[in-house]
């Protein structure tokens, strides 16, 4: 029996191959009909016997391409037509195409004929397919076509042609399709720019990154900064030019085999590795590690991604390199350089030579960051790979645009069910991040043709993204607090509606009462929020001087503790400590001059790190903390200091003053770093387990959400979690978006959309 269907598929099923495969597909079992792009995704008919047909629905399922991802399929049967083949439908102009790809990974198909001196496009630098290559960073407009992507001036030589419109091919409708004949080519620059690009630039590039040399070399979504990675002085020369120091480098290693010479690699995380997104992956280094400290100095782990253009592929190649340093082409926290006379201007006293190209980077995108778990993987940068890849929504919401925090921003747009963040924008305090902020916004808008019909923003008078809402006129803004944001950012990932126990742990936020916030347990929903519990007042005496320099905050602590006393405690990091100072210091806080309070999570590690003599002053952000958990090595005690809580009025304020006496008994008796170092996490983690127990039982809720950039230490969050979870609670943490303020716009987003939403 004859019987034809129509099927809709919604998700990630544009740009991906999806047509050709089902156009494969319907031919391989005879069938005829016909599929289309839509708006929500494809829509496909397909007619013949109706065992064929069922057989058509499900496989569709089970294989679909690699980079696809149907979240939705529905069917219906439909009148039968008389026709004789499949055909893919051309969708008509402003069909609207809104989900689009993020860029790929080149393919293993690309791969094998990159490398093959039989292929006609072996060696050339610019292979892709429908599979694999840019996308997001070279369009423009929508619809996505080779016209609107920075390929548009190369147009294509017959054999490319071709290809590109044989359904059968891989490279039927892959807009950035292209050869040695009509495509861009490299070229090799000075540090002056002067094209020096005769012979091979590859070879030449290697021959100057075995030299110790730094080579700039243009990406998907950047330039990078490249050099030996085993070449300690070349590693240090960057560091000086860069004016990074200490922060750590990512590394580049051409395999997961060589990723275990330097690193322990679990499952998860090699999954990651040779994931199409080819994230930076942070991994434990492995015994034996031969990569010099000047990489990562003072960390456990060390950032590790595989090539993921086939100019990687050939550079690693032909070097024979087993690991190149490639940090984002930029001075410290600029935005990375995108355009090749901007990065030769801004680039020159970095480089020695530059491998560029001539196909445009429309937009910048920085490599992605994530750290495996048990489980999966969690975001720490979620950028290129994944943007713009929409978070799913458990229901459709108003169109909103949220601007996100201060630090590490991302901009969040809904549309439907859709949340969909930038890729990261930075540091907002860095003016050269402002026009990239409203550039990837207006980007953002015009690629997913989305006006939103409100923009939602942090509270914190100051911060750039919250000046510019402030400006916009003729549309609903709607303020929300930071770390309301946090924990409704955990909401939405994980489809929580109603209410939950929020624990938000940060280094700052700033609060509804003008404080600073961040050591928050709130009781959350998307309308509003409630304080349960924080960490006690303490004054930030400097404000952000405060945190870049954690031994202010140690004195904070300790002179709000014991006062004046404290001078006399015969531990090293107060005979060390200049009087005169420290007298400066303690006027500033009597005369509540630059000395706003704090209730920070981060601040307190900070306060800690500095006192038990880890860190003094930091170069990039939570290096205190980072290196304090670090700094707990192997260390097995299980002791824990006490915390303690006193209500006061409708919240508990968690109290520091006996934790600090048995720290400061512990340094008296010399007690090793390590084990101060984790008994102090010990605490804190029984300290939150303790007011998620007595929020449970005010409350009567058992869900709690655990956000904020202090859980990106993992000893905290895995512990915590652990004894949460033992106790029966149902915990909810971030692994699709940061928990950090990467991920605060999605709260954002989702806050201001709930109070769009037409109440009761
Ligand atoms: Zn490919
Ligand atoms: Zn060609
Ligand atoms: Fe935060």
């Amino acid at each position: 029996m004859q019987v034809r269907r129509q099927i809709e598929v919604s998700g990630i099923v544009q740009g991906v191959g999806f047509r050709p495969f089902v156009f494969r597909l319907a031919q391989s079992r005879r069938l005829t009909g016909c599929i289309r792009n839509t708006s929500a995704g494809v829509t496909i008919e397909v007619q013949g016997s109706s065992n064929s047909v069922d057989q058509f629905a499900a496989s569709l399922l089970v294989q679909p391409p690699p980079l696809s991802r149907i979240t939705t399929i529905t069917a219906l049967e439909i009148p039968i037509q008389s026709e004789v083949e499949f055909r893919i439908v051309t969708s008509e102009a402003g069909g609207g195409c809104t989900l689009i790809s993020p860029d790929i990974a080149v393919c293993s198909d690309c791969l094998h004929e990159l490398l093959d001196p039989a292929d006609r496009r072996f060696r050339y630098p610019f292979i892709n397919c429908t599979n694999c290559g840019p996308r997001f960073t070279i369009v423009r407009a929508i619809p996505y076509d080779r016209a609107s992507t920075s390929m548009a001036v190369f147009p294509m030589c017959a054999r490319c042609q071709a290809e590109y419109d044989d359904p059968r091919n891989r490279r039927f409708h892959a807009q950035p399709n292209a050869c040695p004949d009509c495509g861009p080519h490299l070229k090799l620059w000075d540090r002056s720019g002067r094209n020096i690009s005769n012979g091979d630039p590859v070879r030449r590039a290697v021959d100057a990154l075995r030299d110790g040399q730094v080579v700039a070399v243009k990406g998907l979504g950047g330039f990078h900064l490249a050099v030996d990675a085993l070449n300690p002085s070349a590693v240090r020369l960057l560091r000086e030019r860069k004016r990074r120091f200490e922060k750590p480098f990512a590394i580049m290693v051409p395999d997961v085999e060589t990723a275990r010479q330097f690193c322990e690699v679990s499952d998860v995380a090699s999954q990651a590795l040779e994931s199409a997104q080819r994230p930076i992956v942070l991994l434990p280094r492995a015994p034996r590690c031969e990569m010099s400290d000047e990489i990562a100095p003072r960390n456990r782990d060390l950032g590790i991604f595989l090539p993921y253009t086939p100019l990687h592929h050939l550079l690693l190649d032909q070097g024979k390199f087993s690991a190149l340093v490639m940090t984002s082409g930029n001075l410290s926290e600029e935005p990375i350089a995108i355009d090749n006379r901007e990065a030769v201007q801004r680039l020159n006293n970095l480089a020695d030579f530059f491998l560029a190209h001539n196909r445009d980077i429309l937009l910048r995108c920085d490599d992605s960051v994530v750290r495996p778990t048990a489980t999966g993987i969690r975001q720490l940068r979620r950028s290129r790979g994944f943007v713009p890849v929409p978070v799913f929504l458990k229901d459709a919401q108003p169109s909103i645009l949220a601007v996100g925090g201060e630090l590490k921003n991302t901009v969040c747009l809904t549309k439907g069910k859709h949340a969909f963040l930038s890729q990261h924008i930075g540091d907002l305090e860095n003016p050269a991040s402002y026009a990239f902020f409203a550039e990837a916004t207006d980007h953002l808008k015009n690629i997913l043709q989305i006006e939103p019909e409100g923009i939602a923003y942090d509270l914190h008078p100051e911060y750039f993204s919250t000046k510019w809402a402030l400006q916009q006129k003729g549309i609903r803004l709607v303020g929300v607090q930071h770390h309301h944001a946090h924990i409704a950012s955990c909401m939405a990932e994980n489809h929580l509606e109603g209410q939950v126990i929020g624990i938000a742990l940060d280094g700052t936020g700033y609060g509804t009462d003008g404080q600073i916030w961040g050591g928050e347990v709130l009781l959350t929903g998307y309308a509003e929020f409630e304080r349960l519990a924080h960490l006690e007042y303490v004054p930030m005496p400097g404000g952000s001087a405060a945190i870049r320099e954690p031994w202010r905050m140690a004195i904070s602590y300790l002179d709000h503790h014991f006062g004046r006393e404290f001078f006399r405690f015969p531990v090293p990091f107060v005979r060390r400590l200049e009087h005169r100072k420290v007298e400066v210091l303690l006027r500033m806080v009597e005369q509540s001059i630059n000395s706003p309070l704090t209730s920070s999570c981060g601040r307190l590690f900070d306060a800690v790190a500095a006192l038990i003599g880890i860190r003094q002053k930091v170069n990039y952000e939570a290096q205190a903390a980072i290196e304090l958990e670090m700094a707990i090595g192997n260390s097995s005690s299980h002791a824990c200091y006490p915390l303690t809580l006193t209500p006061k009025g409708d919240a508990c304020i968690i109290s520091t003053c006996s934790m600090f006496e048995a720290l400061l008994d512990d340094l008296k008796k010399d007690v090793a770093i390590a084990d101060m170092s984790r008994r102090f996490h010990n605490s804190v983690v029984q300290i939150f387990f303790d007011v998620a127990e007595r929020s449970r039982d005010e409350t009567g809720l058992n869900r709690v959400c655990l956000s904020g950039g202090a859980f990106n230490n993992l000893y905290l969050s895995n512990r915590l979690e652990s004894r949460l979870s033992s106790a029966g609670f149902e915990v909810f943490t971030q692994s699709e978006v940061p928990a950090g303020d990467g991920g605060l716009s999605l709260g954002q987003a989702a806050i201001a959309a709930f109070s769009l939403l037409p109440q009761g």
